[in-house]
């Protein structure tokens, strides 16, 4: 039988895109399925899970198994699919507001962890969906931004990248390394959001904003150095900041939920009988 050849159509739906013109989530998109084709894997292996933004609505464009979770709870969402069914490549995705506010302290636990799953931020630094409200990462309003990278590498992710939406062929290069990284990795994906952000920064007048590439004298398994390239002053860095493997975050061996838990009713029921609070 022919090995089947994927390509770019084989994760995309033929839906409309859901964004507005220039919207750096549509070409996001499109570099996501054109990794997931050059991986390897089939539609029918892949699961994404994402929050709620406009960066989420992916999960109704593609040919795949998806999730549409909560707002910032994609991260447990994704944790327990992939603890049903360790086999699947589960991918999550989101936006800053996701990540870094309602979905924070999930995310520095997961990365803490080291399960296996790939983290895509879609990063404009506001809220898209609900007209623009400035996230943590913004860099414009008077609240001082959360660094997203300082915060990936302090919380202990094993793989760390940032590239951008207008720059397709780097940003599917590393979400390809991001899928075989046996550990947690994250790619945050700078994507301008023009009807509602504006200014310095990802969408600036110009439209292009500037960018630099981090050096190849970067080892890329020093986190010391990484914080200090992830903190510096000036323009975004991109490119791989840091990898390294450490051990895996064990999602089901030892536990009472190991193997098929829709099995397994009856010890869900004693798990959940154990954690029973009973009011007086
Ligand atoms: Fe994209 Fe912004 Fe439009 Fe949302 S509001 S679809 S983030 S351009
Ligand atoms: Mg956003």
């Amino acid at each position: 039988m022919p090995t089947q050849v994927h390509d770019r159509t084989t994760f995309s739906t033929d839906r409309g895109a859901p964004w507005c013109r220039g919207c750096g989530h549509a070409d996001l998109f499109n570099v996501l399925c054109r990794a997931f084709a050059a991986s390897g894997v089939r539609p029918t292996d892949v699961v994404v899970v994402t929050g709620v933004g406009c960066s989420s609505l992916i999960t109704f464009q593609l040919r795949s198994y998806a999730m549409h979770g909560v707002h910032g709870r994609a991260l447990p969402l994704a944790l327990g699919v992939k603890a049903a069914n360790p086999d699947l490549h589960v991918v999550v995705a989101g936006g800053d507001g996701d990540a870094f506010s309602i979905g924070a302290n999930h995310l520095i636990h997961t990365a803490r962890k080291n399960p296996r799953l790939t983290y895509l931020i879609m990063d404009n630094q506001s809220y898209g969906m609900t007209r623009g409200q400035p996230s943590p990462t913004d860099v414009h309003g008077t609240n001082h931004p959360l660094n997203a990278l300082g915060v990936l590498l302090a919380a202990g992710a094993t793989f760390v990248a940032q590239t951008a939406s207008w720059r397709p062929d780097e940003a599917e290069a590393l979400i390809g390394q991001a899928l075989s990284h046996p550990g947690f990795s994250v790619v945050n994906l700078l994507s301008p959001c023009p009807t509602f952000h504006h200014g310095e920064g990802i969408d600036g007048a110009i439209g292009i904003p500037l960018v630099r590439e981090i050096g190849s004298e970067h080892d890329v398994g020093d986190r010391l150095h990484a914080l200090s390239v992830a903190f510096a002053e000036g323009v975004p860095c991109v490119g791989l900041l840091y990898r390294v493997e450490r051990p895996m975050y064990a999602l089901t061996e030892g536990s009472a939920l190991a193997h098929e838990p829709w099995k397994e009713t009856a010890i869900l029921e004693t798990v959940l009988d154990e954690h029973r609070v009973v009011w007086t």
